[in-house]
């Protein structure tokens, strides 16, 4: 299924298809700020599935590591991740409608904020979970 989200002034929007193979609540000091919120949500799928609808000019990408953050520059939202320079997640924040993938667990739950109780029942790993493959 097609998963089209959108940046808070609407400039930037994009469309993915699945499979979604991860779909998680990072709580990771860098996810914090960049959301500015106790976490980021993100659905990941295959590079060669996303495509930018609208907006891509104004598209810019901070990556303090292999991980970046790809957020609208006019507005500011968080609509999509990469790894190691490939769009390879979106953020669930920016999503329409009821999408097919929701979060399956928490991840670097270790780095958490003290003032956020995790308040459902879905795995929590201290960082990645055990099986992830981040190549
Ligand atoms: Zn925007
Ligand atoms: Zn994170």
């Amino acid at each position: 299924m097609t998963i089209r989200g959108s940046c808070l002034c609407g400039e930037v929007s994009y469309e993915v298809s699945g499979p979604y193979p991860t779909a998680w609540h990072c709580h990771c000091s860098q996810c914090r700020r960049a959301h500015g919120a106790a976490f980021g949500s993100y659905a990941g799928f295959e590079p060669e599935n996303f495509k930018w609808t609208s907006g891509e000019a104004l598209v810019k990408t901070y990556a303090p590591g292999d991980g970046g953050f790809l957020f609208c520059s006019q507005c500011g939202s968080n609509v999509a991740g990469s790894w190691k320079g490939k769009v390879c997640q979106v953020t669930f924040g920016s999503m329409e409608g009821d999408p097919e993938v929701h979060p399956d667990q928490h991840i670097f739950v270790g780095s958490k904020a003290p003032w956020i109780e995790i308040g459902d029942n879905l795995p929590q790993n201290d960082e990645y979970p055990a099986d992830f493959d981040d190549s």
